[in-house]
């Protein structure tokens, strides 16, 4: 047996409403179909699909992964594969830490010989089939932002009514400097 698995940032309840505001001109955009909001995550690596029996190992190489509190911005808004011929509808940001602790989380899962893929910040809020009326959302400016504190191994079963997701473990950020007990 095999489990679809992703590596994501989860998002804290206090930036849910600004999100929602954000996503409100694709409520009525036809073509754009919003995503329930507790599948809102930032993808930090897909893994994709892993003997079971490896699991552990990937939870044990994420444990290993030391980083610290950071912080991410979101704002913007785009489409992928693009805007003209959207299927995940995205809000946009930027966050260095973010980055880094993706580029850890890449070296750390080196023992499943992943495809190299570039981190692109993204909050997938909506999906559509190559076609949906974006050019009210397109416009998002700022959005909010937030402090990521941890990350999750997160297993993904797919249905024809979307995906369902489980977290499997979170992994904490490491004591700030000063609040360390030793
Ligand atoms: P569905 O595929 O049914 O639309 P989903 O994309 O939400 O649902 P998954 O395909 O399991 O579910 O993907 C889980 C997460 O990983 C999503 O954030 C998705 O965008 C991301 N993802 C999936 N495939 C890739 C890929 N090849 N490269 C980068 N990210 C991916
Ligand atoms: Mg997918």
């Amino acid at each position: 047996m095999v489990m679809r698995l992703f590596v994501a940032i989860l998002l804290p309840e206090a930036i849910l409403p600004a999100v929602e505001e954000a996503c409100a001109p694709l409520r009525t955009a036809e073509g754009a179909r919003l995503l329930p909001r507790q599948n809102w995550h930032i993808t930090l690596r897909f893994i994709g699909e892993v003997p079971n029996d490896k699991v552990e190992k990937v939870k044990t190489a994420l444990a290993g992964v030391k980083f610290l509190p950071f912080g991410v911005s979101l704002f913007g808004a785009g489409a992928f594969p693009s805007a003209k011929t959207p299927r995940a509808i995205w809000i946009g940001g930027e966050s260095e830490g973010a980055e880094e602790l993706a580029a850890k989380i890449d070296s750390a899962l080196s023992f499943l010989s992943l495809p190299k893929e570039k981190f692109k910040l993204h909050l997938t809020v909506a999906r559509s089939k190559g076609r949906a009326e974006l050019s009210g959302f397109l416009k998002t400016g700022q959005v909010g932002s937030f402090e990521v504190r941890s990350f999750a191994l997160v297993k993904s079963t797919l249905a024809p009514s979307g995906a369902a997701y489980e977290v499997l473990k979170e992994f904490q950020a490491e004591e700030m400097e000063g609040k360390a007990d030793g």
